[in-house]
């Protein structure tokens, strides 16, 4: 008999739960996909996700087709479309992976409680967590807000970790069974420029085999020294699995596995508890998530609700967004994300710091336009990633510990590799001059005229002004 397998942000055959226990049940697999964006509003994928997901499902189809079965895709409301399916096949059991965002977790509730009431037994597996959001809790029983403590807890979790390997074959599901094409769901309308995209695929191959590649490529390379060489955007210094684990086309087990079973010099341990921890936030980002889910778009330090922020200015806002802000670091990253989809965690700091403190912009107006623009786009990590940055979330660095972009220019890309990749305006500029061009007035007029000759704002007047904002909802607690 049939089973279907509902795939979802799982797009995958390795360690596949959902999969597996399709298999393991003795029922032929029918391997689903629903294209059912609004299901997930107000966070529907933004358009560089969809650019995305538009590849890896087709990577996911001729995966599945080399196996000798086939990805049946379907658009409309999910439950009707299960249900359809379900008769069609008469299929004796559905199977997903699970998915934590609020608006996911209310669709999965109700349509397991349909289908359940129907008598259709359905199964849901963990395919994208070391650890479950409920599975880990603090000694008084609750969530955790600080994360050491959460991956001490979490991390005593992974040992006799395991995890599935792709099924060599699989069966074919009902060769009557209709479905549409990849092309047909819209997923890359022309929401920006035309081929505003076409710059990513230099740098991504969307699809299981482009995640197992990209995780090949970092065990042979950038993990040997990644504790150290991570904070340096210049350099290919980190993983950049984050696009393949956000969709599920690698599972954080195997990426765990890989770590715990390679045969690594002694030299290497901090690299490798260094990584490890940086998946642990990853972990932590959808605990959070998970028992605070309001912090989508609310602080989730409540003494923020009255903080002062500005009221957003379209000019500044664009400034920001596409890389004029007169700020070389900040440009260079805003710049980096527009052309590739992705920007190093270092930067993505320093221009969130630039927006929520020197802005003084609310996170949530940052926060959107990474979720637009990001390949890696994910609810839990980038909601964390901003209010840590803004300093309105959990365990998140102090409000006052202002990011300076010309310090951190200067710390982490000292030769200016990074501005000047993607500032060429810049490139002419001496090192000296390229962090803070407007000090240098001459030179800038003489050899990067283009660029803006001053900051959007005075870094050390909005310092200022940030902190002094800050002192008005200190005093709440
Ligand atoms: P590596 O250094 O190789 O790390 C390995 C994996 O660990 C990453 O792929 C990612 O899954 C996880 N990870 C690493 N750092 C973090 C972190 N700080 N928080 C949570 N998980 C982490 N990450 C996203 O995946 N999606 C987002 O939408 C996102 N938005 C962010 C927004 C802001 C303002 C900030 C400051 C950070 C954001 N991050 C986000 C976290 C981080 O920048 C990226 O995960 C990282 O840059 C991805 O590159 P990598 O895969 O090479 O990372």
């Amino acid at each position: 008999s049939n089973a279907l397998v509902w795939f979802r942000r799982d797009l995958r055959l390795a360690d596949n739960p959902a999969l597996q226990a399709a298999l393991d049940a003795g029922h032929v697999p029918v391997p689903v996909y629903i294209h059912a964006p609004e299901e997930e509003a107000p966070w529907a994928p933004g358009a560089a996700s969809r650019a995305w997901l538009h590849r890896s499902l087709q990577a996911l189809d001729a995966d599945l087709q080399a196996r000798g079965s086939r990805l049946v895709i379907r658009q409309g409301d999910s439950l009707s479309e299960l249900e359809k399916l379900i008769s069609e096949t008469q299929a004796a059991a559905l199977h997903w992976n699970r998915l934590y965002e609020p608006a996911s977790i209310a669709r999965d509730t109700r349509i397991k409680q349909g289908l359940k009431s129907r008598g259709i037994p359905v199964e849901s597996h963990n395919a994208a967590l070391l650890v479950e959001p409920w599975t880990v809790q603090t000694g008084q029983g609750g969530p955790y807000r600080v994360f050491t403590p959460f991956w001490k807890n979490a991390r005593q979790r992974l040992e006799g970790l395991r995890a599935g390997s792709a099924p060599k074959r699989l069966p074919e599901p009902p060769v009557t069974l209709a479905g549409l094409d990849v092309g047909d769901l819209g997923l890359r309308p022309p929401a920006h420029e035309p081929d505003w995209d076409a710059g990513f695929w230099e740098h991504w191959a969307p699809g299981e085999a482009g995640a197992l590649e990209m995780l090949e490529v970092f065990l042979d390379g950038a993990l040997r020294g990644y504790k150290a060489e991570r904070d340096k955007p210049g350099r290919v210094g980190t993983s950049r699995l984050s696009p393949h684990l956000h969709f599920g086309e690698i599972s954080p087990r195997t990426i765990v596995k890989a770590l715990q079973d390679g045969d690594w010099p002694a030299a290497i341990e901090a690299d490798l508890t260094h990584y490890l921890s940086e998946l642990g936030w990853r972990e932590f980002s959808h605990h959070l998530l998970y028992h605070f889910p309001q912090t989508a778009q609310d602080n989730l330090n409540p003494k923020f609700e009255d903080f002062p922020w500005v009221d957003p200015d379209e000019a500044l806002l664009s400034a920001w967004k596409r890389g004029r802000t007169g700020v070389p670091l900040v440009d260079a990253g805003m710049r980096e994300l527009w052309t590739t989809g992705w920007m190093h965690n270092r930067v993505r700091m320093v221009a969130a710091s630039f927006l929520t403190k020197n802005l003084r912009l609310h996170w949530r107006h940052g926060a959107d336009w990474f979720w637009d623009t990001l390949v890696d786009a994910d609810l839990a990590n980038n909601t964390q990633g901003w209010q840590w940055t803004a300093g309105t979330g959990a365990d998140a660095a102090p409000y006052f510990r202002i990011f300076s972009p010309v310090a951190q220019a200067g710390r982490f890309d000292p030769a200016g590799d990074y501005i000047r990749r993607w500032v060429p305006e810049l490139a002419q500029l001496p090192d000296k001059a390229l962090a803070a061009p407007w000090e240098h007035a001459d030179l800038l007029r003489e050899k990067a005229p283009e660029y803006p000759d001053q900051p959007l704002v005075d870094l050390r007047e909005s310092r200022e002004a940030a902190l002094a904002a800050y002192e008005t909802v200190k005093a709440d607690g």
